[in-house]
């Protein structure tokens, strides 16, 4: 056990929760199942945060904020969507000091409030496409809870657009999906499928769910964002209509589309190791880590004066020099590796007589000792292989741990170990609920480039014209 940190051999999730706490991104709150974000945990959403809004102004769409409390009849206006959140809902009854003549529901998400507002701003195909996003937190409550992977309350960000015609709005669902793929894997480094889900595990009022799922080191799946066409559902709950060019009047296309802070537990999960956490470079607060290494004062003003010509003009997001003089290097080293900083560069009394550093890379462990000429380019560059050694790594394991599985009992058999499976499935509701009851497992997609390719369901042996990615997920 390092630094209090249980290995994921002995203990997985008992790991997972070890890491959060001692890299300081996340504690407990007083109110069960919520979540303080600490500031390197915060730090890390705020670059996840910055860089896919850019990403989503990029493909035309606009930030605005609507309030998280919902009139409950709103809720009630679509049957599945009411059926699928109402039993996670928190409800305030009681405000300003009495009983509210109508209930008002916290947003466990926006559709509702959104297509009620979206029926006063149509009127005319004129007023179409609406690609509106927003940076929110919603509340869900959950039985079982978990850091960043399953909290009550969440942050997220809800895209919510409404088109024309299906056509457009099946084409928006798709397109944010694809953002959503490019993203986690560009950023958090970590390869997903992207695939459709089944109707039994789409949104809740979602006429089609895309997903991405990644895997996880221990072999599990986890959905890692999602987009919905949502059809005319929520037009029709809300009335809300438009007159077309040929002068009919037509029901409104929406999509609805969302990744939360979820996305840090996947990262964590993907990359992390019995060290602390890993972050992949471009999501992390602090790139680089300087830890000076004095016996003296005299030593002290030496290095920490070498360390700030070194790093003179440097972007100052980019690097910290951590002179704190009430810990010893020997404890600072430790501190910055459990908390992920990609690299950490030591420079001691002799280093600065050889002008050189010791460069120390947090995903392998890897020392070398660097020239400090040209250092900030060096490191750059290392921080560039660091992020795509995070992505092979993990796509090696994504493609080492998929395998297709023709055989019933061979699936119950190891589905537990982990690992995505590919199967056959006739697409009958009865198959996939037994595969969830008697293997805990489920159907995490139907991938977009799935071949078509004849068999039997797994589990009725009824003919199949494709595979599907079962596994057991989070
Ligand atoms: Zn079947």
């Amino acid at each position: 056990m390092a630094k209090g940190i249980t290995t994921r051999a002995a203990d997985y999730n008992q790991w997972y929760i070890d890491v959060v706490l001692k890299s300081e991104l996340a504690d407990y709150s007083p109110v069960k199942g919520c979540m303080v974000i600490r500031p390197t945990g915060y730090g890390i959403w705020e670059n996840i945060q910055k860089n896919l809004d850019r990403m989503f102004k990029e493909t035309g769409h606009v930030n605005a904020y609507f309030p998280m409390f919902i009139p409950e009849s709103f809720l009630k206006k679509e049957a599945e969507h009411v059926e699928g959140f109402a039993p996670e809902c928190a409800v305030v009854t009681h405000a300003g000091g009495k009983e509210l003549e109508e209930p008002l529901v916290i947003r466990p998400t926006s559709e509702t409030m959104i297509w009620s507002m979206y029926k006063n701003w149509i009127n005319s195909w004129r007023d179409l496409p609406i690609l509106i996003n927003q940076w929110a937190n919603v509340c869900r409550w959950e039985m079982r809870t978990r850091l960043f992977l399953r909290t009550t309350e969440f942050l997220w960000q809800e895209g919510h657009t409404a088109h024309a015609t299906r056509e457009e709005a099946e084409e928006e669902t798709r397109r944010m999906i694809h953002v959503y793929r490019d993203f986690v894997e560009n950023f958090l480094a970590m390869p997903v499928l992207v695939g459709l889900k089944t109707q039994q595990e789409k949104f809740a009022g979602a006429v089609d769910t895309y997903c991405i799922e990644a895997m996880m080191q221990d072999g599990k799946a986890l959905q890692s964002g999602t987009s919905h066409y949502l059809g005319e559902n929520f037009a029709k709950a809300f009335e809300v209509t438009f007159q077309d060019k040929d002068k009919q009047t037509k029901f409104v296309q929406a999509t609805s589309w969302g990744v939360s802070t979820r996305l840090i537990g996947g990262m964590i999960m993907s990359h992390s190791d019995d060290n602390g956490l890993v972050i992949p470079p471009k999501v992390a607060p602090l790139p680089v880590v300087f830890v000076p290494i004095w016996r003296s004062d005299e030593e002290m003003a030496t290095v920490l004066g070498a360390a700030k010509k070194i790093t003179e003009g440097w972007d100052p997001l980019f690097f910290r020099i951590d002179s704190r003089d009430q810990y010893k290097p020997g404890y600072k080293f430790a501190e910055w590796e459990v908390k992920g900083v990609p690299i950490r560069i030591e420079i001691g009394p002799r280093d600065v007589e050889a002008g050189t550093v010791v460069v120390v890379r947090r995903d392998t462990g890897e020392k070398q000792t660097m020239p400090t000429t040209g250092l900030r380019e060096k490191l750059v560059t290392m921080l560039d292989e660091i992020q795509n050694s995070l992505f092979n790594r993990a796509k090696e394991r994504l493609q080492s741990r998929t395998r297709d599985c023709n055989d019933y009992a061979d699936y119950a058999k190891h589905v537990g170990d982990g690992g995505f499976f590919r199967i056959h499935w006739c697409g009958a509701d009865a198959c996939e609920t037994h595969l969830r009851e008697k293997t805990k497992s489920t159907i995490r997609c139907i991938p977009l480039d799935a071949p078509c390719e004849s068999g039997k369901c797994i589990v009725c042996g009824a003919e199949s014209s494709r595979r599907v990615v079962a596994a057991q997920a989070y």
